[in-house]
């Protein structure tokens, strides 16, 4: 049984929008860690306070006393790792000052790897969630005996993936970096909402014109 004490959050204010609360414009770039809250309705009051362009969660797992006990399992697919057959791969978009920029072909890509990633996965784990990440898609794998998988555990893991052919985020499914975008977030450079998406409903999902993904903020001035 994991001994879980609380989940730490993570926000980073205008780092790369530049937009943030102009009283907090010496902290506007830093990773702000929220590890001091006494529930989730307080996590939100700084959420809401900070206005930030990303918000994440510590997948780390800490006991009562702040030690790790482990990790949740996530899987990372997106833009960056697609070499698209009109605009090239990451490094061509970066020569053109597009590195930040995907197509629509990029974007059904990268939809077909974390289907087939998923069906791929669903041959090992059991209890899994896709999150649309504002970019690509993020899957967690919840099933309790690989919150304790060793480094070398994981890193076998991403490097079976990859020879499949999944072009993913190594450094997310070795644990390296541990924080990860929070569902239901706001992914501030697209203007977009994080959210689950269903396996089943992968395939029809559009993140550009889904209700359920464009911040109120846009109202009815969303154009492409
Ligand atoms: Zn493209």
């Amino acid at each position: 049984m994991l001994l879980r004490g609380k989940v730490t959050f993570a926000v980073i204010m205008g780092r790369h929008t530049k937009i943030y609360p102009e009283k907090y414009k010496e902290d506007a770039s830093t990773t702000i860690i929220i590890d001091e809250y006494t529930g989730l309705s307080e996590v939100r009051d700084y959420l809401t306070e900070f206005l930030p362009e990303a918000a994440y969660y510590d997948r780390n797992v800490y006991d009562e006393t702040s030690r790790k006990t482990g990790q949740e399992l996530a899987f990372d697919v997106d833009p960056e790792n697609i070499a698209c057959p009109i605009h090239g791969t990451l490094a061509d978009k970066m020569r053109r000052h597009q590195g930040l920029s995907f197509c629509k072909i990029e974007l059904n890509m990268v939809k077909e790897q974390a289907a087939r990633l998923y069906e791929h996965l669903e041959t090992q784990f059991s209890n899994m969630k896709i999150v649309y990440s504002g970019r690509g898609f993020h899957i967690h794998v919840f099933d309790p005996e690989t919150y304790t998988f060793s480094q070398k555990e994981r890193q076998q893991i991403a490097r079976k993936v990859k020879e499949k052919g999944f072009q993913i985020d190594e450094w997310v499914t070795t644990g390296d970096m541990r924080l990860i975008r929070l569902p239901y977030s706001l992914h501030g450079l697209v203007s977009r909402i994080v959210i689950p998406v269903e396996k089943g409903e992968l395939e029809r999902f559009d993140p550009i014109h889904d209700e359920r993904c464009i911040p109120k903020f846009l109202g009815s001035r969303v154009t492409f």
